[in-house]
Formats: structure tokens, sequence, C-alpha cells
């Protein structure tokens, strides 16, 4: 689980890009934390990551006062926009790496890897240098490497923001099933109502650094907590 308790972050030049937040996180759950662009998400998820510190407040993870803990220390998983793949390595050495890094011998190595590609249906292309494939199967390749390790978290932070929208949607019920299929807490950052709405266990709604309103699809979309949220959402009135 992850909790945050009153997490304030207010940077050097004084903004507060996130303002007193509580959020709880269950094992298993796909939280998507939606809000328009500069409200604080990714701000929020580089705290949980431990890439930030808060200015105040906790986070804990599994119950644990992790406000200061290294980000290699956290089982977290993180999956961005502008996903880095190695460019001189195949498909297969870019998601066996964090187990070189950590030391998996080269065995169990391959056989994980080769589980988490079919999983994601690039079993086909491990070879292949990362210049050799489709905008979607690169995505495929980046979240593979997240997830190789059996995170206990797993972050993402608009993932599918530079791909066409066919592959969005699709890419949208892929990622959707193979977290639920892991059973992996995640985070999922989007400013997409649609994404958020189809893909999200519950959904918490952010405007200027302060979360607005946090429950399931069905909740924020049908009793919206505030007039924002509707206007957002495009509730029914
Ligand atoms: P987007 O959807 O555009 O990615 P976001 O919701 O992820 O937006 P954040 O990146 O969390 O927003 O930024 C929240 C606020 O904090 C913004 O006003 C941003 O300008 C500000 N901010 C982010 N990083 C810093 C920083 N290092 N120093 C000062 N202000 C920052
Ligand atoms: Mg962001």
């Amino acid at each position: 689980t992850v909790a945050l308790k009153d997490v304030t972050k207010v940077f050097a030049d004084g903004t507060i890009a996130v303002d007193s937040v509580n959020l709880d996180v269950n094992d298993g759950e796909f939280m998507v934390l939606l809000g328009p662009s500069g409200c604080g998400k990714s701000t929020v998820l580089r705290m949980v990551a431990g890439l930030e510190e808060p200015s105040s407040g906790a986070i804990l993870l599994d119950g644990e006062l992790a406000n200061d803990l290294p980000p290699r220390d956290r089982r977290i998983a993180m999956v961005f926009q502008d996903f880095a793949l190695y460019p001189h390595m195949t498909v297969g050495d870019n998601i066996a790496f964090p187990l070189r890094l950590s030391g998996v011998e080269p065995a169990p190595r391959g056989e994980r890897v080769n589980d988490v590609a079919s999983a994601l249906g690039i079993g086909d292309v491990l070879a292949r240098k990362p210049s050799q494939l489709s905008g979607g199967q690169r995505q495929r390749v980046a979240m593979g490497r997240a997830i190789v390790r059996r995170p206990g978290l797993f972050l993402m932070d608009e993932p599918l923001s530079n791909l066409d929208s066919g592959l969005r949607a699709e890419l949208r019920a892929e990622i959707s099933g193979l977290v639920r299929e892991l059973g992996v807490s995640t985070i999922y950052v989007t400013h997409d109502q649609a994404e958020a709405l189809t893909m999200a266990d519950r959904v918490a709604i952010m405007r200027k650094g302060v979360l607005q309103d946090v429950g399931t699809p069905t909740q924020v979309y049908g009793r919206p907590a505030t007039l924002y949220v509707a206007a957002f959402l495009g509730s029914p009135r």
C-alpha cells in the first residue's frame, strides 16, 4: 500500500506544486491521478518514487515512513512519457537490464525476460534493436523493462501521450489488463478523462496542487465532489 498524509511540495521558487494531499492506494489497486497540465500530478509521482522529497507530510510505503528512503530501496518501477530505451542494446537486453544490475544469473534472467515479453506480445522481437520497432512496440519494451523485477508498485506518467489515438486505445486495455494480471498496485498519471475513467479502479482528481475528489469512475462521474470535478469530467447535471 501507499499512503500520502498531508503531503505538500513547495519548490525553491515558492511554487506550491502539491498542497496537503491525502491519498491511499490499496494493494493491487489501479489508481489514476487525473488533472490538467501543471496541477501537480508528476510531482506527486516523483515524491512517491523518491525523486523529490516532500516539504511536509508523510509518504508511507507498506506502512513504513519513506520520505527519505532512496528510490532504489522502494521496489518501485516507473515508466515515463519519454521512456528511453538503450539504443545499442537488443530488446531482450533492454528488458533484462534491471535484472543484470541486481545480479540475477543468466538462465533465470532469460526465462523471466521471455515470460514478460510474451505477456506483452513482443516475444518475437527480442533480438531487434529499439530503432527497428514501432512506437507501440517500444512502449511495450519500456513496460517490460519496468516490471521485469516484479515491483511492489508501478508508477506511470502519461505513458501513452506520444502515441496515436488508435494505439492509445489498444495499449490502454493492454496496460490495465497486464497490471491487473500481475496484481501490482499502480499509480497512473494522465490528463485524459476518458483514459482515466476507462482504466481506473479509482480516480484521484487534482486541481492546482489540491486533491478534489477520489472515487471509482462511477462515483466521481456520477456524484462529483465539487463543481470543478463535474465540469472537468463533463458529468451530467
Ligand atoms: P503536466 O500534465 O503538464 O505534466 P503536472 O500535473 O504533471 O503537469 P507538475 O509537473 O507536477 O504538473 O508541476 C506542478 C507545478 O509545479 C507546476 O506549476 C510546475 O510549473 C511546478 N514545478 C514543477 N517542477 C518544478 C521545479 N523543479 N521548480 C519549480 N516549480 C516546479
Ligand atoms: Mg506531468
